[in-house]
């Protein structure tokens, strides 16, 4: 099982895209793929066509459990979506909670690695969406990946922002001695702006290698494909958005072998 995380503290900035994008492209491959939604506002489980509010359990109970995270109570909280390959651990907004309810009981970073260690044979790849907060989420999820995807709008403001999550990143690693690698993936990429093209050299100045050599350009057929609640790759396969993402997807197999 190969965990892939998509952070980043600044919102809009293709997170869930990027995550639905490659979890339609792994399945598309005929990976058993998992999607885990632990963004409180639920875009990655809405986009599945899933009503957060309605379920039996989800992402939000899994945490609740703690130390007393199950195999069973994992399984009973992914729900197959109706793409081959791909399942959804749903959100709820009751995540946004969880922080303070249960933020500083012991072992509670833990809980996610846990539960997919319990059912490591179940998938070949998660990708887990989370929200834009440093908080007992992102812990979980940066705690269980293999390696942190980073989308970064390909403008101005967003090395600031950057540069706070590769500090949140070091952070977590000190205290935690987590062993992820990462990735810089420059999204929104519009080539009709210079500020587009500047950033972009800017993240490959400063971040060199760690910086996906390609980049996402901006593609209205991810909205298009979301309202149709559909993988991009499904709704529109042939997109440059799309083709983009194939190429990132080629380039992180090379990187994380199973
Ligand atoms: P985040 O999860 O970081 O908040 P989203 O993936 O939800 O960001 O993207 C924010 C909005 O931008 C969504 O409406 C999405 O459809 C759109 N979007 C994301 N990536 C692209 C892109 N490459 N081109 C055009 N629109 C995009
Ligand atoms: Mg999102």
């Amino acid at each position: 099982m190969i965990v892939w995380t998509v952070a980043n503290q600044k919102g809009g900035v293709g997170k869930t895209t990027t995550a639905v994008a490659l979890a339609g492209l792994l399945a598309e491959q005929g990976k058993r793929v998992l999607c885990i939604d632990t963004d409180p506002h639920a875009s990655l489980t809405y986009y599945f066509g899933i009503d957060s509010e309605e379920l039996e359990s989800s992402a939000f109970d899994v945490f609740s459990a703690g130390k007393n995270i199950t195999a069973e109570l994992m399984r009973r909280s992914i729900l197959p979506t109706e793409f081959k390959n791909l399942s959804v651990m749903p959100a709820t907004m009751a995540l946004a909670t969880l922080d303070r309810k249960l933020g500083t009981q012991d072992g509670m970073g833990l809980v996610l690695k846990r539960g997919l260690a319990m059912i490591a044979d179940d998938f070949d790849y998660v990708l887990i969406d989370v929200p834009p907060v440093l908080g007992v989420l992102m812990v979980n999820a940066l705690a269980c990946c293999r390696r942190v995807l980073i989308p970064v709008q390909t403008e101005f403001l967003a090395l600031k922002g950057l540069d706070r999550m590769m500090r949140t990143l070091t952070l977590i690693h000190k205290s935690r001695c987590e062993n992820y690698a990462y990735t810089i993936i420059p999204t929104l990429y519009d080539k009709r702006t210079n500020a587009s093209l500047q950033t972009y050299k800017k993240l490959i100045a400063r971040y060199g290698r760690s910086v996906w050599n390609g980049m996402i350009p901006i593609d209205t057929k991810f909205r298009d494909a979301s309202n149709e609640q559909q993988p991009p790759s499904v709704y529109a396969p042939k997109a440059r958005g799309v083709l983009a993402y194939q190429s990132l997807l080629t380039n992180l197999q090379q990187l994380d072998v199973r």
